[in-house]
């Protein structure tokens, strides 16, 4: 055999070497080994948690409803679809979720992707072209700046949530669309979505808003971010939602004007080349997101929640973000501290990950608590009992 030369190490030895880097500066990430469903309570590495850490908000991930509607589903269509929406994979059950997600969201037609990742990227990358603007918010989730990336636009990314900085930066370029989170996702915030729909307005750009975090939480209807703030489709052309958060199910959607459903249907390359998700799974979805509509109780629950937590750590003094939603990050500043801080939460039996850069700027590296229907006044008090107990050391630093 020959022998790899000095100068060329092998992939494993370049490899274990940026592994190795990662380590070193607490970046290294592993998978932990859940038992059974997602939920508040479960086995995690063979030992018991509470956990503080899923996007499953309303607690449909487990609920009996959807898990018949899986069960049935999959007896009536069978497990796959066998072939991409535009072959023969698009089924009645496909077509009777994708129109009730146009009712829902109050626009004419609605379209499913595979998942949130998938469609940001087919729905950017088929909107804006090598000599269009895309405006996103720096903290805009990976799979719209990819999207934007990926349609080789010139992308901007404006400082977060600043209205005024977006308005100079957009005043000399022709925007073809304005991309924001409507909750962002490791903040908890709410975007300036008013002010960012007369930006819109005033450019010409179409501003597109990914509501993953607040469909189905935010809003008396559940409607979201959009509803939240009385905002419509003339506002906002552009919805895009998740399915395997709130609706506790698996895949996504965007809604919008029949003209915007057809481009993407011709052109969304993520739309296109690939198969259709389960019919089964869609059965799944209509069962969640009826209740989801219905049972009121849920986000009124997590409402609760969200204040007695927030005035627990108030409390404590601990420097909490300003979210008025499920997702309550603790900032740790450095990725060892949050790492230590999950460490420490975990030798008590509570699960809240630690997220770390590139998911957030370096410097900001944090806890990030999320809330669900499902917990219980107990398990709130006995994370927030736990919360008193960190080594609160270090002052955390203010954001960049
Ligand atoms: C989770 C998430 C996505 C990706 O959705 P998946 O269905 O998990 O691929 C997209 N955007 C935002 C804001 C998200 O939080």
């Amino acid at each position: 055999m020959e022998q790899t030369p000095s100068s060329h190490p092998s992939p494993e030895t370049e490899l274990r070497l940026r592994l190795e880097a990662l380590q070193a500066q607490s970046l290294y990430r592993r998978r932990r080994l859940r038992d059974g469903p997602q939920q508040p309570r479960m086995g995690i590495d063979g030992r018991p948690m509470l956990s503080f850490c899923s996007n499953d908000y309303l607690g449909l991930a487990n609920h009996p409803e959807v898990i018949a509607a899986l069960c049935d589903g999959a007896r009536r269509w069978g497990v796959g679809s066998g072939a991409a929406h535009l072959v023969n994979g698009h089924s009645r059950s496909h077509q009777a979720l994708e129109e009730s997600l146009a009712e829902f969201s109050g626009r004419p037609r609605a379209l499913l992707f595979s998942t949130g990742y998938m469609a940001n990227l087919g729905i950017i990358s088929a909107l804006a072209g090598r000599n269009d603007w895309v405006f996103e918010d720096r903290f805009n989730h990976a799979s719209l700046l990819d999207g934007a990336l990926l349609s080789r636009a010139r992308l901007c990314r404006y400082p977060h949530a600043d209205t005024q900085a977006l308005q100079r930066l957009i005043a000399s370029t022709p925007a073809r669309l304005i991309v924001t989170d409507g909750v962002f996702s490791m903040d908890g915030d709410l975007a300036p979505l008013p002010e960012l729909a007369a930006i819109a307005r005033a450019s010409g750009a179409w501003l597109m808003v990914d509501d993953a975090h607040g469909l189905g939480v935010l809003g008396p209807e559940g409607r979201g971010t959009l509803e939240h703030f009385g905002l419509g489709p003339k506002e906002v052309p552009i919805l895009m939602g998740t399915l395997g958060k709130a609706f506790g199910t698996f895949g996504a959607f965007v809604a919008g004007p029949e003209e915007l459903i057809e481009t993407l249907i011709q052109s969304a390359r993520s739309y296109l080349y690939t198969t259709a998700t389960p019919p089964a799974l869609a059965e799944a979805t209509l069962a969640s997101l009826a209740i989801a509509r219905r049972e009121h109780w849920r986000r009124e629950r997590l409402a609760e929640w969200i204040e007695r937590f927030r005035t627990g750590a108030a409390r404590l003094g601990l420097n909490l973000m300003d979210s008025p939603t499920p997702i309550q990050p603790l900032l740790a500043g450095s990725a060892e501290q949050a790492l230590a801080w999950s460490a420490a939460l975990e030798s008590e039996g509570l699960l809240v990950t630690a997220i770390r850069p590139p998911t957030v700027p370096a410097g900001t590296a944090r806890l990030r608590i999320t809330l669900s229907a499902t917990h219980s006044a107990e398990d709130i008090d006995r994370l927030l009992a736990a919360l008193a107990r960190l080594p609160l050391a270090e002052p955390t630093p203010s954001r960049p």
